[in-house]
């Protein structure tokens, strides 16, 4: 099923190797999104959760070259390894990944070292999901309508923001209004318009979501932009 004739309408491929929480929720995004995925794992339980899902799944060990190239796995366009905890598995999966010729592989490491052998072995990007998630979720507690960070800095990034209450009906000019305010309003979200580069007379409207970009000390600022003081 996973094995079709390559051509330009087909869909991405890809292979997700350990369907554990992340990569069951990996799996599951990329399916929802229309690539072809095929999720691979050693035990039973996570395989048959994610055949109703995922294009094919299929139990076996993702560090067994015969098995991935009996699932014709070569011919993915990316491979996530997704289980971290075990480092030779990672490792292995990884560098079989690359072996069999896929283009892209995306491995989870579990903490620094352990990324640095899988960039080492070949891995074209490796990720640190839990990791990032307390960076984010120590960046967004100061700002409580924040909802997603990017950092680009140790002190600054990029912040998606529900707008606040005491935002609605100001313009942006009104919002910048704000000495030495080192920060931008990239684009806003009104239901399902994006509004890329917003002009200064846009006005913040009830439900608006907003990703600014700056230090975390402006964004904290701009969130409190009009606010009234506690009490008043
Ligand atoms: P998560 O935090 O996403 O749940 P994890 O990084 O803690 O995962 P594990 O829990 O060790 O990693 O494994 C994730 C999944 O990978 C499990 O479902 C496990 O059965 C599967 N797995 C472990 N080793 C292999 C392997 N060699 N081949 C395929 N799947 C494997």
């Amino acid at each position: 099923m996973f094995r079709r004739q390559r051509d330009q309408e087909r869909q991405d491929r890809v292979v997700v190797i350990g369907l554990g929480r992340f990569g069951t929720s990996t799996a599951r995004t990329l399916a929802s999104l229309g690539y072809e995925v095929l999720g691979i794992d050693i035990d039973e339980r996570p395989v048959t959760e994610a055949s109703d899902f995922v294009t094919l799944a299929a139990q076996g060990d993702g560090t067994d070259e015969e098995l991935l190239r009996s699932l014709h796995v070569e011919e993915s366009d990316v491979g996530i390894v997704a289980q971290g905890e075990n480092l030779a598995a990672s490792v292995l999966a990884t560098m079989v990944l690359k072996q069999i010729g896929v283009p892209w592989v995306i491995s989870k490491a579990a903490n620094k070292l352990h990324g640095d052998v899988l960039t080492r072995i070949g891995a074209d990007r490796v990720i640190f999901p839990e990791a990032d998630a307390g960076i984010r979720l120590g960046h967004s507690l100061a700002v409580r309508t924040i909802n997603d960070y990017i950092t680009l800095t140790p002190t600054a990034g990029l912040a998606k923001m529900h707008a606040p209450q005491h935002f609605i009906g100001r313009s942006l000019a009104d919002l910048y209004n704000t000495p030495d305010l080192a920060l931008s309003v990239l684009l806003i979200r009104r239901k399902d318009q994006l509004i890329t580069a917003p002009s200064y007379t846009e006005q913040i409207e009830a439900d608006d979501e907003i990703v600014v970009a700056g230090t975390d000390a402006a964004i904290n600022r701009f969130s409190t932009i009009g606010q009234h003081p506690k009490g008043s």
